[in-house]
Parts: structure tokens; C-alpha cells; sequence
């Protein structure tokens, strides 16, 4: 397999074999994300990632979960999605295939392709909606609404496929912390998705939130504000999804089923806040 580094998988993913098939993210506006921003989208030809493929094969033998990588494979032409699982389910006896999408490659394809990808073995999309807050998604340039990123996921989710969502706590910084809570837990609860991802807004040097933060036009939170728009984002979630918040930029472990651990899920929230030593400390942070 040859890389194009930094690769990137969501952490469930760290026993899969990864393959990109696009490089970096065709968005690559949002302010807070430094991920691909050293990258120029491309899309890999297919010749080129099934010879991947064979080296995969002769190097690991079979495996049961491919990820397709980076940062938004689902933008890349259905057909040629198409061939490349056919050709991947040929070399191994695969139980998943998984790849991240933005909410606009989902509104981009209609509901024929998405069922056919499911049909092949796509099974679960990792989708980074942020926020529900249709401020903070113009200020952040998500370069989609919440109504649209509804939309979009609901689509995915009646064409058969699980949606594993995160969304970013702090975002709207001091100013919209409220706001970001609300609204982000009121399109989860729309969107109802299989798996939800609380992760910890960190700023990244260089990017335009980071030179916003130098400025003094974006006050971030602290690590007890960020919790209590944690639990102002918990109470609000009534939908049943896998609520997870063990991301390295966490303060604080967390994870359940919601609604139903969220007694349990705001009184570690609670705890947390009044004794604040059990967080984790700054310099172990991380993306
Ligand atoms: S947050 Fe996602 S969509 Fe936005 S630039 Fe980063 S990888 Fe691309």
C-alpha cells in the first residue's frame, strides 16, 4: 500500500486495512481543520488502488473491515466506488466497508447510488455535521445548513446505511455556546443517527479559527464551560443513538446509550465539574 501522509481513520477504525481512494477533502474550508489542508483533492485512479489492493492481499492475507480513506471518499463517482468494492470483496471475505463523507456528498448522491453502495458492502459513513447551529455553520464555512445536513444524513440512513456523526463541543466559542448545544442536539434528534461523537473544539495553528482566537474575535471555552455545553447538548438528546465522548480532545471519558444512560451521563458531567483534577490535563489532549 502506498500513502500520502497524514492519513486519517476515525479511532474504531485502527484494526482495518485503509486505503485511500481520494486524497485530502474536496471541501477543505471549514476554519477549525487543519487536516488536509497541506493536501490538494485528488481523486486516485482505480487501477492504481486496486494494485493497493493486491498488495494489501499479499501482505495481510484476509481482512474483514476496509476503510476507504481520506477525508471524504464518498465524493468520488459512484461507478467508480462501485468497482472498487466489487474488486475488494473479491480479494476478501469483508463484513465492512466505511469511508467519511460531508453532508454534501450525501445531498450530491441521489437515492439509487446510495442504496447501490449499500448493496456492495458500504455499511456505516463517518459524517462530521459540527453543529446544528446555522450561525456557526456559516462562520465556520461547513458550506452546508443544518436543514441540508438533516437531509443529507436522513437520506443515507433510509438507503440502509448507519451513520456514525460527530459533533464539536466549544464551536461557537463563549459567544454561541448555548446555541451549540441546542441546536446541534435538536438535528441529532432528526437525524437519529446509529452512533454520535461529542468531540472537544482544539485549535489548530494556522487555521483561520486559530488566527481568530489571536485576534480576540473568538473567545474560546474553558474545559468546565466546554462540559456544561456538554450536558446542555445531553439533556436535549431523545433520539437512540450510541452517544461517545473518548476522543483524545475529551477532558472527560464518556459514553452510553442515549436517552436512556443520560441520568448517568450528566451526573459523571456534574461530578466532573465540581472536581474538576479528574479532567484530563491540556498537554494530554490531542486529534
Ligand atoms: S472538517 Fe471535514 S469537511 Fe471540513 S475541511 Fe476538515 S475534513 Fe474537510
Amino acid at each position: 500500500m502506498r500513502y500520502e501522509e497524514p492519513v486519517f481513520r476515525p479511532p474504531s477504525e485502527a484494526s482495518s486495512l485503509i486505503i485511500q481512494a481520494t486524497i485530502g477533502c474536496s471541501h477543505n474550508k471549514c476554519t477549525f481543520c487543519g487536516m488536509y489542508k497541506g493536501k490538494r483533492y485528488r481523486e486516485r485512479s482505480v487501477d492504481e488502488i486496486k494494485e493497493d489492493l493486491l498488495m494489501a492481499k499479499d501482505f495481510y492475507g484476509d481482512v474483514k473491515r476496509l476503510f476507504l480513506a481520506d477525508g471524504n471518499a464518498l465524493a468520488m463517482d459512484t461507478s467508480k466506488l462501485l468497482e472498487i468494492i466489487e474488486f475488494a470483496n473479491n480479494l476478501f471475505n469483508l463484513e465492512r466497508i466505511s469511508m467519511y463523507a460531508t453532508p454534501q456528498d450525501l445531498l450530491k448522491k441521489d437515492e439509487e447510488e446510495l442504496k447501490m453502495l449499500k448493496d456492495a458492502g458500504l455499511k456505516l459513513l463517518y459524517v462530521g455535521i459540527e453543529s446544528g447551529d446555522d450561525e456557526i455553520l456559516k462562520e465556520v464555512r461547513k458550506g452546508v445548513t443544518s436543514k441540508q445536513i438533516v437531509e443529507g444524513c436522513r437520506k443515507a440512513i433510509k438507503c440502509g446505511i448507519d451513520l456514525s456523526v460527530t459533533i464539536i463541543t466549544g464551536l461557537g466559542g463563549k459567544k454561541k455556546s448555548y446555541d451549540n448545544a441546542k441546536n446541534t442536539a435538536k438535528i441529532i434528534n432528526q437525524i437519529e443517527p446509529k452512533y454520535t461523537a461529542a468531540l472537544t473544539l482544539m485549535p489548530i495553528p494556522n487555521t483561520v479559527l486559530f488566527k481568530k482566537i489571536e485576534k480576540g474575535e473568538f473567545e474560546p471555552l474553558n474545559p468546565i464551560e466546554n462540559l456544561i455545553e456538554l450536558k446542555w447538548f445531553v439533556e436535549d438528546v431523545n433520539c437512540e443513538t450510541i452517544f461517545r465522548c473518548n476522543h483524545a480532545s475529551n477532558y472527560l471519558p464518556l459514553k452510553g446509550n442515549l436517552p436512556h444512560d443520560k441520568n448517568k451521563i450528566i451526573k459523571a458531567i456534574e461530578y466532573a465539574i465540581k472536581n474538576p483534577k479528574v479532567l484530563k490535563p491540556e498537554f494530554l489532549r490531542g486529534l
